[in-house]
Parts: structure tokens; sequence; C-alpha cells
């Protein structure tokens, strides 16, 4: 359950509140959101006070377990969130949609750099630079680890591409933290509460990628944790769900790009890379997603996608990459956006 409440009132009544719900029985937790002042309350059983609350002096608004993702929703924020990534240049939430693009793992230094320099050239501004790698198997290629980091500060220096990881844990976020614009939550994590109430607290952008069984409401759900720990730098990502049909790696949800910046304010990028899994998707999926009002794309690109380590044969080349971006932008421009 969460309490809005009247932003006049002073620290000292704030503390009452909580202290008189704290003997109660409920855990409480005051965030300021959104200029709104709120309160997280954990509890027993909330609808044994939820009635009672609305008439508590300084309570604005009872929000209820029925709503449990009230922080990411177009309730608390009706217009849409702006996030920026590495200063005041990429807006994700805004009139211009951003492109996202690189390998899937950091391989070598050498292969590292030529990718971003085309990636780059193709107009994209953030680099996918992951170096921790989850992996369904545990022979799998799991990345360069922490040996990539000055493989980032490299690309970071020659290219000016913003530079986007996936981090596990919190250990992993603490060590890349100085080297990158924003950090991104992979599909297997994003039921990882502990770990998104670790980013909630720290000062990066963060990409929440929707787990491959989750639903639209359990992705805000976990938005939520991040928010109401005090990460507002939050962005959406619809990266496909399991279906029972295998000629596609998964199911690519292009409903919830729609759905989602319905039911949220926060900004929506997506993934249809690994949603299809073939690179010869990759591009109409691409333009039905900028149809579909996403915000970005990012795309895996290799400069031999038949020699990546992982997930080659969804990786596009350059080529493809700048011929889609080419295509997107017109469909962007018939909406009244930019693709960058
Ligand atoms: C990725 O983007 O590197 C990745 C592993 O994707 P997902 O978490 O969506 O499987
Ligand atoms: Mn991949």
């Amino acid at each position: 359950m969460i309490l809005v409440l009247d932003t006049s009132l002073n620290s000292q009544q704030q503390n009452d509140l909580c202290l008189r719900l704290q003997t109660r029985g409920f855990f409480t937790r005051l965030v300021n959101q959104y200029g709104q002042l709120i309160v997280s309350v954990e509890g027993p059983k909330s609808s044994v006070i939820e009635h009672e609350l609305a008439s508590w002096q300084g309570v604005k608004k009872v929000v209820g377990d029925d709503n449990p993702y009230y922080l990411s929703s177009r309730d608390c924020l009706s217009g849409n969130s702006i996030v920026e990534v590495g200063g005041h240049e990429i807006k994700f939430g805004s009139n211009e949609i951003i492109s996202i693009a690189g390998p899937c793992a950091i391989e070598t230094e050498e292969v590292a750099l030529e990718i971003a320099h085309q990636v780059k050239e193709a107009g994209c501004r953030i680099f996918r630079s992951m170096i921790f790698k989850p992996r369904s198997s545990p022979y799998s290629f799991q990345g360069l680890g922490r040996a990539g980091i000055p493989i980032l500060q490299k690309i970071r220096q020659q290219t000016g591409l913003k530079i986007l990881t996936e981090v596990r844990d919190p250990i992993e976020a603490e060590l890349v933290l100085d080297h990158v614009d924003m950090l991104q939550v992979g599909a297997r994590n994003m039921s990882n509460f502990q770990l998104l109430k670790y980013l909630g607290q720290i000062n990066r952008p963060v990409l929440l990628k929707r787990g491959m069984g989750a639903s639209i409401e359990e992705l805000l759900c976990a938005a939520e944790y991040l928010i109401s720990h005090g990460n507002t730098e939050v962005i959406l990502c619809e990266r496909g769900i399991r279906s029972f049909d295998r000629y596609t790696r998964f199911c690519f949800d292009i409903a919830a790009v729609p759905a989602l910046k319905q039911l949220s304010h926060l900004p929506v990028v997506v993934d249809p890379s690994h949603a299809c899994g073939k690179s010869s998707l990759v591009g109409p999926l691409t333009l039905a997603s900028v149809a579909a009002g996403a915000d970005g794309v990012m795309l895996e690109t290799h400069v031999s996608p038949e020699k990546a380590y992982s997930d080659g044969t969804q990786s596009i080349n350059p080529e493809e990459l700048i011929d889609i971006l080419h295509k997107g932008r017109k469909i962007a421009a018939t909406l009244g956006r930019t693709l960058k």
C-alpha cells in the first residue's frame, strides 16, 4: 500500500505519521518522487487499515494493493518521464527515438572497437558493452568480466558513445559504475528483487528487461522496486516472451509497447534481436516497434556475425544496421519523431 501525503507536512508530522503506522505493525519508507511525498507501507494486512487511513490528517490519497505499481503508472505521472543518459543529449521518452547497438558480448578489444566505430558511423549513440553475460549453459562464453573494463573505457574515449552494460549483482554494479552511462538488468534478473533494491539506490539509468515469462504487470512491479527505492531513471524493455512456437527464439510482444506506454510514464525500448533470434527478422520487427511507439531500439550488431562468440545468428552487420535505421527514420518522421 502507498500513501500520498500532503507536501505541506513538516518532517516532524511525517515522522509522527510513520510512527503511528509502525506501532500498528507496519513497516514504512518515505520517498519523495515526481514531486510527491510518498510513504510505502508494508504491512500485515493493509486492507484492515486502508479505509481508516484516508481520514488521517495529511493523507491525500491511499493507493491500495490493487495498484501495485503506482509510481510507475500514469496515475502517478500523466506526462512522459524523460530519462537522460550520460548528459543532456540523449533523452529517452522524448520525441527522439534512441538507437542502441553493439555485439552480444565484448569479445576482444580489437573487434569491440571495430564494431563501436561502425555503430558510431551508423548514427547510434549508445553501445551495448556486455562484459558479464548471463548464459543458459555454464560452458558458454561468460563474458570477459572485469578484464573488459579497460575496453569499455577505450570505446568511450575513442568514439564518444555512451556505454550500456549488464550487471547481475551489486558487486558487478560497483565495479563498472564509474565506467558506464547506463546499466542493464537482463530478462533473467527482472525478478531479482535484491538487485533491483540495490540499483534503486544508485545514480545511473537502468534498462529493465522484461522477464521471458513475466507479465506486463510483473515488469511494471519490477520497475516499481527501482523507483520506490530511489531511482526514477528507469527504462522498460520488451525482449520477447516464451511461447509454444520454437521458430523464433521468443515471441516478440509488440502489443506490450503501446500497452506499456498507456499504463506507464516510463520510456519503452525494444530488443528485437533477442526476441526473434534471427537476423533476417530484426529489421521488420524494428520498424514495427517504431510504428508502435517505442522510445528506443536495441540491435545486436557485429562486424562478423558468423564469428560472434554468442548470438551470431541474430546479430546484424553494420550495413544492415544502416539500412534498418534509414527505414526506421522514415517511419519515425511520419509520426513526427526522429530516430538517432
Ligand atoms: C542481453 O541483452 O545481453 C541479454 C542477455 O538479453 P536478455 O536478458 O533479454 O536475454
Ligand atoms: Mn545476446
